[in-house]
């Protein structure tokens, strides 16, 4: 026997342990999500040149402002619309088993210093049950209503061909595509009346969904996804914006936030959830989170879901072109005014569109989010984290990132568990989060660490 000498004992033990850290982290490197070949098969079906031809038939009304809702016509005006985009939904249905329900959420809204009268607001809700009456509902969104220069102008044109014609198209042709499958959650394709005012419709609708005490699961607004060139001849036909809000607010769970962060909330982890899902089905797509509600001093209707308490994100163009918004349609000095259908590009929004039907697809066939939380009761450098078991989860995965990062990074499958400690990483230097899985590999939105009620 050859006795070997101290140093090269230490030295042989230095490399079996620097090997089996690098194994270790090598390991945990969150993986790309696999792809499940139902939805990739329902992302070929997004068609650009049906969405043309919805826009087409949308811009066609003439105007859509939400104060044309006396027009009392057919072929102009909001309510003109309202009834066309009604009668795609329930076609949708009907070619899709009938299990698509089509609704107008209808209510008169008071007069505010936005709108020169009270005014009749209809918004179109398409509802298509989940199988799992336990879970809550998932909200696609846009706004159909449109404006001009004038925002209660309600006689002269308001194409709105991308404010919001794109989003409104995207979610009839998401509904066309998801109709005819089964899904854990329930999917709502809701379009607004009165955003363009004020966020009336959704936050009618939004107030609504709480007070019956529909849980909210997620809430994906599109406005404005159908430009890939910006003012300055900025080309970005393979990106769009991601906008989520921080903390929600509540001032309750400010408090007792102590073991998350500043770059944590329910909006912020499906903002995550979502790109993460568009990476893996739409790789040539880059998903650019943008950590803010939503542009400065602008609004949109995910706004209304995440004043409710819902996580809610929007998807927006990447370079937005403000000639093209608003605007009454005319020439000046050479340039053109108006939101007009010439400038949207429907490859662009098709793209966006499949963005959102994998979103969709992947959290409605996921396990629900576990209400996750890390334990505070002693101060070590090993993280304890416990969650309540969720229904029809095979295991689950604890990811987490250094707090700087924006992204999770790592993620170890932790199996059939609901606690586990993860040795060796320290709360403090790190966020965690814990998602729910399912037998076919569909992951929830991670749950960042909360008090358990
Ligand atoms: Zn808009």
């Amino acid at each position: 026997m050859i006795r070997r000498s101290f140093a090269t004992a230490v030295a042989s033990l230095l490399a079996v342990a620097t090997f089996q850290l690098a194994g270790s982290a090598q390991a945990d490197g969150i993986a790309p999500l696999s792809v499940d070949p139902k939805i990739a098969a329902v992302l070929g079906s997004v068609s650009a040149k049906r969405l043309e031809a919805l826009d087409t038939r949308l811009v066609g009304f003439g105007t859509r402002n939400l104060l044309s809702e006396k027009l009392n016509s057919r072929t102009r005006g909001v309510y003109a619309a309202r009834d066309w985009v009604a009668e795609q939904f329930r076609e949708i249905g009907r070619s899709s088993g009938g299990r698509l329900a089509v609704d107008f959420d209808t209510f008169v809204q008071p007069k505010t210093d936005r709108i020169p009268r009270e005014v009749e607001t209809s918004s179109v809700i398409a509802t298509l049950p989940g199988d799992d009456p336990q879970r809550g509902v998932i909200v696609m969104s846009s706004h159909y209503d449109s404006r001009n220069s004038d925002g209660s102008d309600a006689t002269r044109d308001a194409p709105g061909a991308d404010d919001n014609g794109s989003g409104t198209i995207a979610v009839l042709e998401a509904a066309r595509a998801l109709a005819p499958m089964h899904f854990r959650a329930t999917l709502i394709f809701a379009t607004f009346d009165g955003e363009e005012q004020g966020l009336f419709g959704s936050a009618h609708y939004a107030k609504l969904l709480k007070t019956k005490g529909v849980r909210v699961e997620a809430n994906l607004n599109n406005d404005i996804i159908g430009a890939s060139l910006g003012p300055n001849g900025e080309q970005a036909p393979n990106e769009v914006r991601l906008f989520s809000e921080a903390l929600p607010p509540d001032a309750v769970l400010r408090t007792v936030n102590l073991t998350g962060s500043e770059n944590d909330s329910p909006s912020r982890e499906l903002a995550r959830a979502v790109r993460e899902i568009d990476g893996a089905y739409l790789p040539t797509m880059t998903v650019r989170m943008t950590n803010r509600s939503d542009r400065f001093q602008r609004g949109g209707d995910q706004q209304s879901f995440a004043a409710q308490g819902f996580p809610a994100i929007r998807y927006v163009e990447r370079f937005e072109n403000y000639d093209h918004q608003h605007q009454d349609i005319r020439v000046e000095n050479g340039v053109q005014y108006g939101d007009l259908l010439k400038y949207v590009d429907f490859e662009y929004v098709a793209r966006v569109t499949r963005l959102n039907v994998a979103a969709l697809a992947t959290l409605a066939l996921a396990p629900a989010v576990p209400q996750a939380d890390v334990s505070n009761k002693q101060l070590s450098y090993d993280t304890t984290l416990s969650w309540h078991p969720v229904a029809d989860a095979s295991h689950y995965e604890v990811v987490w990132r250094d707090t700087v990062e924006p992204y999770w990074t790592h993620a170890r499958d932790v199996g059939a568990v609901t606690s586990y400690v993860v040795k060796g990483l320290s709360k403090d230097d790190w966020i965690f989060g814990v998602r729910a899985v399912d037998a076919a590999g569909h992951k929830s939105v991670a749950a960042y660490p909360q008090p358990l009620r």
